[in-house]
């Protein structure tokens, strides 16, 4: 018996932004498959473009994928420094007569794409160096370009995960440059002599690239490689129907981190981004890992929902651990470092009420507001000569409790209320004015309870004393 091979994944952005949504997702899609095989999961920077690529990008993407916990197997592969790999095989090329030099100058070229613009073809390279036999084409002490020596008859057939059997005919491939004519080889060559070197036998990415995968499987023919597995998934539109940009509020994953989306929230929410399982919405990085398949990736693209992402957040934030929501609350607001234990016990009732991460801190600032609470404009209303008497009457009965617990409380209160024949309605806007002053927090029963008597009753004789 034959062992599997063992499956290789990889990410290979290009450094020149930040890592945004469609690029989490391409990487989480080949972590998740990688993961899910026992496989390995690589990264490779594709710095090919000197101009365009940025130790801030670079940086951002490392960052990125950290914080979604896409932790790569081994080093990154810079591609740049793979340069001289990849020139060496376009001399293997040239030598087998699988590549050509080039002597057509930018201007001869313009030239063609424009007779054939005219002729209303696509706009290609004519052939003009393309060897005919033995007859091959010299410029001495001229630059050149070398271009690979496409088949002109049949088609090429990619056979994608996702796509299923994509053919296309070889007459619409001109022959494209492998090296430039100041020596640097393109991103075409360098992508297959990478992934092939790297052993990768997985290329999930995004439709995008489909065009480009059937040229790339034409120059593996070449090579006598085998052409690994192509998987492209369908972009990410936004609510609109149109593909995720800028425009969108497209953001990097930083950003989504600094409003408060938990890590795995996004991977949860980014692998509803065109994969499925059954009706599963919300699920752990662990389900994610046994369930993920490139087979239920689905072929149209998914859209981008800002109000689906906050569900799938508030869900996790809910299953999350309250020893981990506490720290990442007193990293939101220092101040309540000083009500660790308070905020230990009212963590299930914050997140329970909390969609992102500044919620539960805003949520929990009343444990350490200072007093006299300043009160919000609508709270202060309730306020009144009347109320007040009430609350100084329940202030008295509250000192009196001795289980300061929050059912003893609201039985106290409700006993009250039944007496005086008032609402409910009537009196917690008083107490959450005298205690918050705003109407973000927990129940009023618990914030009592979780005040403490002393503070409780303190920040109730502010408002009735003068
Ligand atoms: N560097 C390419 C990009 O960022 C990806 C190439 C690939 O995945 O093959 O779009």
């Amino acid at each position: 018996m034959t062992e599997a091979k063992k499956i290789v994944t990889r990410f290979a952005p290009s450094p020149t932004g930040f890592l945004h949504i469609g690029g989490a997702r391409t990487a989480l899609f080949n972590w998740a498959f990688a993961r899910h095989h026992g496989g390995m999961f690589l990264l490779r920077i594709e710095d090919t473009d000197r101009a365009r690529s940025t130790q801030e990008a670079i940086d951002a993407i490392l960052d990125g994928m950290s914080w979604l916990g896409l932790e790569a197997d081994g080093e990154a592969v810079y591609q740049h420094a793979n340069a001289p790999r990849h020139v060496e095989i376009v001399e293997q090329l040239l030598a087998e007569g699988k590549a050509y030099k080039c002597f057509c100058t930018q201007e001869e070229v313009e030239a063609m794409r424009e007779k054939a613009r005219a002729e209303g073809k696509p706009p290609r390279y004519d052939g003009t160096c393309r060897p005919d036999g033995d007859t091959v084409r010299h410029v001495d002490g001229a630059p050149f370009v070398v271009r690979f020596k496409a088949p002109q008859n049949g088609e090429t057939l990619i056979d994608d995960a996702v796509q299923g059997s994509v053919a296309t005919a070889n007459e619409q491939f001109d022959d494209l440059i492998l090296l430039r004519s100041d020596g640097t080889p393109t991103y075409m060559l360098s992508v297959i002599v990478d992934d092939h070197d790297m052993g990768v036998t997985h290329i999930i990415r995004g439709d995008d690239h489909l065009t480009n995968a059937a040229r790339q499987a034409q120059i593996y023919a070449a090579l006598g490689w085998d052409v690994p597995q192509f998987a492209h998934i369908p972009l990410i539109h936004g609510a609109d129907g149109a593909k995720l940009s800028k425009r969108h509020g497209a953001l990097g994953v930083e950003a989504y981190r600094d409003m408060g989306y938990l890590p795995e929230a996004m991977r949860n929410y980014l692998a509803r981004l065109g994969w499925s399982h059954g009706d599963d919405e919300v699920f752990s990085t662990a389900q994610l890992v046994d369930w993920f398949g490139l087979e239920a990736i689905g072929k149209s693209p998914a859209r981008f929902d800002t109000e689906k992402l906050d569900n799938v957040n508030a869900q996790h934030i809910n299953m999350a651990d309250d020893a981990d929501l506490v720290a990442e609350t007193i990293a939101l607001n220092d101040a309540l470092a000083d009500y660790a234990a308070p905020l230990t016990l009212a963590m299930p009732l914050l997140k329970d009420r909390a969609t992102r991460l500044p919620d539960l801190a805003t949520d929990a600032a009343f444990l350490a507001a200072k007093r006299p609470i300043g009160v919000d404009d609508k709270l202060q209303k309730h306020l009144n000569e009347e109320n007040l008497t009430h609350l100084a009457a329940l202030a008295v009965k509250l000192e009196n409790l001795d289980d300061w617990s929050r059912d003893a409380i609201e039985a106290l209160m409700k006993a009250y209320m039944d007496e005086n024949d008032l609402k409910m309605g009537k009196l917690l806007p008083v107490f959450r004015a005298a205690l918050v002053g705003s109407s973000q927090s927990p129940g009023i029963f618990d914030v009592l309870s979780l005040l403490g008597k002393a503070e409780a009753l303190a920040r109730l004789s502010d408002k009735f004393t003068r």
